[in-house]
């Protein structure tokens, strides 16, 4: 008999987190908060799964949730690897990125814990085969908004932590020569400028940054889907590039792909497990390189995880540098001296801690 889904709930929490600088801004508010929006799916037979929804705009896909995705998908098979395509078809026209498809993706990573745990296997093995024990993490700098001081303390305190590669969300040329300055030519330092340019504008910026030696510049061009500017800007520049967090569906990853963009950033909380690992596969055999968007703190996180497991090419995973109030996995997945464990127990890994959920719920 088939075990079908029985309930679905999404839970937030909210945490708070120091990244020893003023609270950088998010769609023009102070970011206070790590927030996390859990997708909890209860199946027939009473086990449960535990996805992750993109937590920019929690509160609209937490509702897209409650009102769509939950009553279309209770009484699906958990093991039917269809679900994400049909819901993500039959609801097409309510917008082909945003609030639906997060929520999709967080249901589509709880089923594949789920499934994990109906077949007693971790994730992973469900997608192939494990080909690496531990992957690196790097430390991903929050915004300090070109404050040089800052960019170099916390340069700093990533290295003393164990960390062995960096990546800034910063914009200027002096901030990148200031992380350099801190590591030494050795350590691999990304530049994430979140589409700061307007292509004319983008040349200038991201040629001055490459005596610098980034391993990539991250989303220089606004709109994101200017697809062709980027790829005239890594041809121009000779600057690897990476891009992709805003992008959705493998067709998109495709054309990234062929632009000659060199790091392909699918993140498993908007696209799904299902989705992210397609896109990691195709990006893969195309030449490019997969390096999953991965800040956040919960299953998206695992998920990733076990993609980063699983995938031919060997790649760092992406851990926002703060301290966290309350730190999911702590325990049970630890970062240590700047690398993981891949988890091995059946699903995605450990559930969320009880604490977490008693003490930081929205
Ligand atoms: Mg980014």
């Amino acid at each position: 008999m088939s075990v079908t889904i029985e309930r679905v709930d999404a839970i937030a929490l909210r945490i708070p987190y120091d990244h020893w600088a003023p609270k950088p801004k998010f769609g023009g508010i102070a970011r206070e908060t790590m927030d996390c929006l859990l997708v909890r799916v209860t199946a027939s037979n009473g086990l449960v799964g535990w996805g992750e929804a993109f937590w920019g705009g929690w509160q609209a896909t937490q509702a897209a949730l409650e009102h769509w995705i939950a009553p279309l998908s209770v009484g699906q098979d958990v093991n039917d690897r269809q679900i994400f395509a049909r819901l993500e078809r039959a609801l097409h026209n309510f917008g082909r990125s945003g609030p639906y498809l997060y929520a999709l993706a967080g249901l589509d990573i709880a089923l594949w814990d789920l499934r994990g745990k109906l077949a007693g296997v971790p994730v992973h093995a469900l997608l192939g085969e494990k080909k690496r024990e531990r992957v690196e993490v790097y430390a991903s700098l929050i915004a300090y908004g070109g404050n040089i001081e800052h960019v170099k303390r916390n340069t700093a305190r990533a290295l003393e932590r164990g960390y062995r590669q960096i990546k800034l969300h910063e914009k200027t040329t002096e901030a990148v020569a200031a992380s350099r300055e801190t590591t030494g030519p050795q350590i691999p330092i990304m530049v994430d400028t979140n589409c700061a340019w307007l292509p004319e504008a983008a040349y200038d910026a991201v040629a001055a940054m490459k005596q610098y030696d980034p391993l990539w510049v991250e989303e220089p061009i606004w709109p994101a889907e200017d697809v062709d500017s980027l790829g005239a800007l890594r041809k121009a520049t000779g600057v690897p590039l990476a891009a992709g967090e805003n992008a959705t569906g493998t067709l998109e990853f495709e054309r990234l792909a062929a632009a000659g963009i060199d790091y392909l950033q699918p993140s498993a909380v908007k696209n799904g497990l299902t989705n992210q690992w397609e896109i990691c596969r195709r990006a893969e055999e195309s030449g490019a390189t997969c390096v999953p968007h991965a800040p956040y703190f919960g299953p998206g996180y695992l998920a990733t995880l076990h993609i980063l497991a699983a995938k031919e090419k060997e790649v760092a995973l992406e851990r926002f540098f703060c301290d966290l109030a309350h730190v999911p996995y702590a325990s049970s997945v630890p970062i240590e001296n700047g690398s993981v464990r891949i988890p091995d127990v059946p699903g995605l890994g450990p559930e969320p801690d009880e604490e977490l959920l008693a003490n930081f719920r929205a």
